[in-house]
C-alpha cells in the first residue's frame, strides 16, 4: 500500500482562518499589530478564563518573556520538569540562569511533588532557593498542579506552566496552563492547534502582561524618539499569524475530541496487550491527548519500542520515543537532578513510544497503523 507521509501531528485547518486573515488584508492590516492580534489575545484569555495574554512569536519567546518578568538572572536557579522538549530549558540558559532538574512520577509522566519537595529541603538548607518552577504538562496530561502548588506556596517561589501541549486539558475542572503565576501555550505546526509559528504567556497580572507585549516589541520607552533602557525583543505575533490563530480557536474543543476518539481507538485495540502501558490520564483531570503515548516492556510484549518505530518507519509512519529528558541531554551535563525514587523519567525515555495522533488522520490509516503492531506481536 503506497501512503503519503503520516505524521505524529500535523496541521488541521478549520476553514476560518482564510476568514481572518482576508479581514487583516481588506484593511491592510498586515503589520504589526490590529485586530487579530487583540481579537486572539481577548479570546485566548476567554477560552481559558483568564484574565490576559499576550500572544508571541512562539511557545519558547512566551517561557522568556516569563523568566523576565520573573527577574531571573545570572545564578539564579530554576526547577524545571527533566522530561520535556528542550524548549522548557532553551530560556533558563538563555538568561545564564542553572536548570535544576525535577523526575517524573508513574501517575502523570509529570513533575513529582514528592522529587519537588525534596529539592526544596535541600534548597532551603543551602540558602539555593529557586526564583521560579517551571511544571511541564506532558502530551495534553496536567500534573499534579495542587499538590506542586502547594509547596511552592509553602517556599513563596512563582510557578510557569509550561502548557505548550496541554491547551484544552483541565485539572479539576480548570483548564490547564492557569494554576501559576504564568502559563504558556505554543501554537507551533505540530501542536492541538497552530499558528504555523507561535505562542501565548497569559497570567491574571495585568501589569506583567502590558510588560510582556512591551518587552516582546523592543522595549520602546514612551518618547516620540526611541528610546530605550532596558533589553527587548521582537517577539509579537503577527495580525496575519493571530488570524489563523483565531480560526483554529474556534475548533479547539473538536480537536480535542478528536485526539480522545485516536487514543480511545489505540487503547481499545492494545489494552489486552500484556507489557503496553499508556499514559494515565490522572483522576480529576481531562487530557487533550494531544499526543497517545505509552510504554512498551519488551519482556512481556515481546517485542520493544524501537520495533514498532522502524516498523512504522518502513511504512511512511511517523513514530517517536518519549522526550529525552533533560537531564541525559549532553547541553545540560553537570546540572542537579532530582529523582521520584527510582529515575522515573529515564524508564519512561526508554520504553515510551509516541504514536501518529492527528486530528486529521483517518480510521483507515489508523487501523493500518494498529495492524502494523499487532503484527509485530509474537502470537497474535
Ligand atoms: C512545543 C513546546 C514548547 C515550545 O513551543 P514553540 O512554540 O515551538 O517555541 C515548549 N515546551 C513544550 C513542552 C513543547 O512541547
Amino acid at each position: 500500500m503506497i501512503m503519503s507521509k503520516v505524521y505524529l501531528s500535523s496541521p488541521h485547518m478549520s476553514g476560518n482562518e482564510q476568514k481572518y486573515i482576508q479581514e487583516a488584508f481588506d484593511l491592510n492590516w498586515i503589520a504589526p499589530l490590529g485586530n487579530n492580534v487583540n481579537g486572539f489575545e481577548r479570546e485566548l484569555a476567554e477560552y481559558n478564563s483568564m484574565e490576559h495574554a499576550a500572544v508571541v512569536s512562539s511557545g519558547t519567546a512566551a517561557i522568556h518573556l516569563a523568566l523576565r518578568l520573573l527577574d531571573i538572572g545570572p545564578s539564579d536557579n530554576v526547577f524545571v520538569s527533566s522530561l520535556t522538549f528542550v524548549a522548557t530549558v532553551n530560556p533558563v540558559l538563555y538568561e545564564g540562569a542553572n536548570p535544576v532538574f525535577i523526575d517524573s512520577e508513574a501517575d502523570t509522566w509529570n513533575m513529582s511533588p514528592e522529587a519537588l519537595k525534596r529539592a526544596f529541603v535541600d534548597a532551603e538548607r543551602e540558602g539555593t532557593l529557586p526564583k521560579a518552577v517551571i511544571v511541564v504538562n506532558l502530551y495534553g496530561q496536567s500534573a499534579k498542579m495542587d499538590e506542586i502548588m502547594d509547596i511552592c506556596d509553602e517556599y513563596g517561589v512563582p510557578v510557569i506552566e509550561d502548557a505548550a501541549e496541554s491547551l484544552g486539558s483541565e485539572y479539576k475542572g480548570q483548564k490547564s496552563g492557569t494554576f501559576g503565576k504564568f502559563g504558556v501555550y505554543s501554537f507551533n505546526g505540530n501542536k492541538i492547534i497552530t499558528t504555523s509559528g507561535g505562542g501565548a504567556l497569559v497570567s491574571n497580572d495585568d501589569e506583567a502582561i502590558q510588560k510582556a507585549r512591551f518587552l516582546s516589541t523592543q522595549a520602546r520607552d514612551p518618547a516620540p524618539h526611541y528610546e530605550h533602557s532596558e533589553v527587548g525583543y521582537n517577539y509579537r505575533m503577527s495580525n496575519i499569524v493571530a488570524g489563523v490563530g483565531r480560526g483554529q480557536l474556534e475548533v479547539l474543543d473538536e480537536r480535542v475530541n478528536q485526539r480522545r476518539a485516536v487514543f480511545d481507538r489505540y487503547y481499545e485495540a492494545f489494552k489486552v496487550i500484556d507489557g503496553f502501558e499508556f499514559q494515565p490520564e490522572l483522576e480529576g483531570t481531562f487530557s487533550n491527548r494531544w499526543l497517545t503515548a505509552l510504554t512498551v516492556d519488551p519482556k512481556k510484549a515481546g517485542i520493544t519500542r524501537d520495533d514498532i518505530i522502524n516498523a512504522l518507519d518502513e511504512h511512511n509512519i511517523e513514530a517517536r520515543p518519549v522526550w529525552k529528558p533533560m537531564h541525559l541531554q549532553p547541553l545540560f551535563e553537570g546540572c542537579s537532578y532530582y529523582t521520584h525514587n527510582q529515575d522515573v523519567s529515564k524508564q519512561l525515555f526508554e520504553n515510551g513510544l509516541c504514536l501518529p495522533s492527528g486530528s486529521n488522520m483517518s480510521q483507515d490509516v489508523q487501523e493500518k497503523i494498529i495492524q502494523i503492531i499487532r503484527d509485530l506481536i509474537p502470537a497474535n
